[in-house]
């Protein structure tokens, strides 16, 4: 939990969402008691490209989990996740009939996978139906809304994770162990980039504001300050941030490219940059006595890359959801560590809305109390 932030949230939140505690239906030993099964029902919500490109595929490769239901939309979607999945016909949802997922005792967990917008609501739905919940990255669309899912969670004893894989991703804890034990010395400064070029569907959610919360910063952006925090291993106390774009008609509504510049106590220093309309997946660490860089640090697949002194780092074939979606699974059948809790959103959205006040002040350093 160090990392996660220098106060407790806890009270606050609990008082602020006392009435999400009165109105649960469900009592609190059903979650409890689901954690004797060997494997763990995960119901996925929201059957878009991540599920069906990534999670889904990947709850074929996990040994603590596996897939055990659907939450859609979309009727044309079952029958070919039935299917494929062998799915039966009491584990599948509308987002309607949802709640009564609380007496499905396959299901233990609920990933949600919904345009950002529905994060929140979902979320705490599951936590209601007493279900433990995995909540995709950007954890929700605002700091309060954070906090009103990991309220939920405590006041319904279920435990609650963010969609973060690379903290579960082999070549990423190999960097951090470097960091940890000093290999090249202390970090000075880090560079974290995290971009695509988004093209298509201009009118896709994730360029809608009210849907997204945000543009490349909330959508890829989180990767790049994640990658600055586990680099510095501290939390920063100010951040100065500036906006550009390159295509303003196409990006009309969500930010295109950010840059920021985090300072941490010690005196390490991250730059950041985010983009929809270019590349960036890299994080490089620069230390007193050398440098590590991971050139692959947060696509899917093998994240590798080397070190001053020629070290190559290299996770190899995997999958990083399926390792993700085990580690909570062990987190709540075992009291592993949660590897990714609802505190490091958060975190990171208490981040994001600096980023955001510091560009609408024309790049004022602004400070951070984490
Ligand atoms: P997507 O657009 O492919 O799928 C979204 C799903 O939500 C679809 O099934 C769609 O039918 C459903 N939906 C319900 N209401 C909707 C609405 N009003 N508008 C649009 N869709 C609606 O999106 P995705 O790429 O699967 O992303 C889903 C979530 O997963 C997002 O929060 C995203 O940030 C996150 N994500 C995380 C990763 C990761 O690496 N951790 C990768 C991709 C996406």
């Amino acid at each position: 939990m160090a990392l996660l932030s220098r106060r407790s949230f806890t009270q606050k939140i609990v008082k602020g969402t006392a009435a999400i505690a009165v109105t649960s239906q469900i009592p609190i030993a059903q979650a409890c008691m689901q954690t004797n099964k060997k494997s763990l029902g995960i119901a996925l919500v929201g059957l878009g490209s991540y599920s069906k490109g990534q999670l889904a595929p990947g709850l074929l490769k996990t040994k603590h989990c596996h897939l055990a239901g659907i939450v859609t939309g979309s009727l044309e979607k079952i029958a070919p996740w039935r299917e494929e999945y062998d799915i039966p016909e009491n584990n599948v949802y509308s987002y309607e009939n949802f709640d009564e997922i609380a007496g499905n005792s396959d299901i233990d967990i609920v990933y949600v996978v919904l345009p950002n917008s529905m994060h929140k609501e979902f979320s705490i739905r599951a936590a209601q139906a007493g279900k433990h919940v995995i909540c995709e990255k950007p954890m929700a669309m605002s700091v309060q809304e954070c906090q009103d899912i990991i309220g939920a969670c405590n006041a319904n004893n279920v435990k609650l994770a963010v969609g973060y894989r690379m903290q579960s991703e082999p070549s990423t804890d190999r960097l951090k162990k470097m960091i940890s034990e000093k290999k090249y010395g202390k970090p000075h400064f880090i560079t974290a980039s995290a971009g695509y070029v988004s093209r298509g569907n201009p009118d896709q959610w994730r360029l809608d504001k009210s849907l997204s919360g945000g543009g490349a910063l909330v959508n890829m952006g989180v990767y790049a300050i994640q990658g600055a925090i586990y680099a510095a291993q501290e939390l920063p106390y100010t951040v100065t941030a500036q906006e550009y774009s390159t295509n303003p008609n196409y990006y009309n509504d969500t930010d295109e490219t950010i840059t920021a510049q985090l300072k941490f106590p010690s005196g390490t220093v991250a730059s950041i940059d985010t983009s929809h309309n270019a590349k960036g997946d890299r994080i490089f660490v620069s230390c007193e006595n050398g440098w590590i860089e991971l050139t692959k640090a947060h696509s899917y697949g093998v994240i590798k890359g080397k070190t001053s002194d020629g070290t190559i780092i290299d996770s190899g074939p995997q999958s990083q959801q399926a390792k993700q979606m085990d580690d909570f699974a062990l987190h709540i059948k075992e009291g592993a560590v949660n590897k990714a809790p609802g505190a490091m959103g958060l975190r990171d959205t208490i981040i994001v809305e600096a980023i955001y006040e510091s560009i609408a002040k024309n790049g004022a350093e602004i400070k951070l109390s984490l």
